[in-house]
This record gives structure tokens, C-alpha cells and sequence, in this order.
């Protein structure tokens, strides 16, 4: 299953993601570690890449298309794969569509967590990431064992400079904005599903089960 995961920042789309690659196992792609990873490995792609961050800039589409057409080539993609933070636009929404064309395939779902964008601004404030690891969590939803340490690594937990209080407003306007367009372009194509994000963790994961359970039938 060609899968798209989709929610304002603090929807819970981290923890749902790994709850999804460990039950399903559809290798997560995110933005953020498929430019590190083209980085590491010294691509073209990744090259171009490092040159438009190195100097702050954006990364423009086409590189960016092309780092997601890499990705998206390598054989632990053949079964499905979870896409999250990519496509950002509908320009490269349509450019996906290309992309997956090329191979017959499609997108099959966007799973879109829904939550309503008042709520999100106490959820974010709470957000913890490992320094070590990247594994988040919560202080009210998904707090660790320890507190302030990862329970997966030992590593110590911080609160990442864009979840503090004053830039969190703007993030969400400007994601609203962003994402409203994306959102009517996979409505029409009939493949978008809303999830309650405002459940308890367990649920909004047993609404995604479903849908998915039911998919691959
Ligand atoms: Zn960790």
C-alpha cells in the first residue's frame, strides 16, 4: 500500500508513524531523513540538496522530486511505503502521481489525523524529542518511563527551540494554509481519510488499523 500520512504539526503523526511501520511494516520516508540520508550517501541529488541548506535556502522541487523518486526506487518500497512530510504542495502532489505512475502504482490512502488547531497549540508545548534518537513523546499523552530520558536509547529529552509557545501560533497558521489545498486535491481523488486525532493514541491507531485492515482485503 502506497500510503501518505498527513496532519497539522501535534496531530500525533510521529507516533502513529512508528506504531505503522511496526504493525504493518511499510518503510516511514520522511522528508527529513531521506535528505540526510541522500547527504550521506553523496548523491547528485543529495549534493544539490546540501548546497541550497548550506546556504539556508529552500530545497527547490526538483530536487526534492528527485530525492522522493530515489527513495521511492529502492526495493524496501516494492510492497508500500509510508510517506510523511512529502508532498508539501499539489505541484508535488501531482509530480507523486508521476513518480508512481512510471511503475503502474498510485497512492491508495492519505491518512489525514484531524484535530482542531485549538487544541494543538497545549499538545506541542508538551512535545519532547530524543536528542539522541529523534523518538518522541509527550508529557501528558506519551510521556517516557523516565522522565526526561528516551526509553528506547537512554538519551536525554529536550524541547525542540520551534515547540516553544510563541513560534507555535504561526507554525499552525502557516501549515493550515499550506495543507488546505493538498487536502481537496486527495478529497477529489477519493482517496483522503479523515481520522479523529483528538482520541486517546490507542484509538486514533485502531481507526488507522481499520482502515488499512480493510484495504488489504
Ligand atoms: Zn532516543
Amino acid at each position: 500500500m502506497n500510503l501518505i500520512l498527513m496532519g497539522l504539526p501535534g496531530a500525533g503523526k510521529g507516533t502513529q508513524a512508528e506504531r505503522i511501520v511496526d504493525q504493518f511494516g511499510f518503510p516511514h520516508i520522511s522528508t527529513g531523513d531521506m535528505f540526510r540520508q541522500a547527504i550521506k550517501d553523496g548523491t547528485e541529488l543529495g549534493k544539490k540538496a546540501k548546497s541550497f541548506m548550506d546556504r539556508g535556502g529552500l530545497v527547490p522541487d526538483e530536487v526534492t522530486i528527485g530525492i522522493v523518486r530515489e527513495r521511492l526506487g529502492k526495493d524496501d518500497c516494492k510492497e508500500g511505503f509510508l510517506l510523511d512530510g512529502f508532498p508539501r504542495t499539489v505541484l508535488q502532489a501531482e509530480a507523486l502521481d508521476a513518480i508512481l505512475a512510471e511503475n503502474n502504482g498510485e497512492i491508495d490512502a492519505v491518512l489525514y489525523i484531524d484535530v482542531n488547531p485549538e487544541n494543538l497549540l497545549n499538545r506541542l508545548t508538551g512535545r519532547r524529542v530524543c536528542a539522541n534518537c529523534g523518538a518522541t513523546y509527550h508529557l501528558v499523552y506519551n510521556p517516557p518511563k523516565k522522565e526526561g530520558v528516551c526509553d528506547k536509547c537512554g538519551g536525554p529529552l529536550i524541547q525542540r527551540a520551534d515547540d516553544r509557545k510563541e513560534t507555535v501560533h504561526e507554525r499552525l497558521q502557516v501549515n493550515i494554509k499550506q495543507q488546505q489545498p493538498l487536502v481537496s486535491f486527495y478529497e477529489k481523488k477519493h482517496v483522503l481519510k479523515k481520522i479523529n486525532g483528538e482520541q486517546p493514541i490507542d484509538e486514533v491507531f485502531q481507526d488507522i488499523s481499520s482502515i488499512l485492515g480493510a484495504m488489504a482485503k
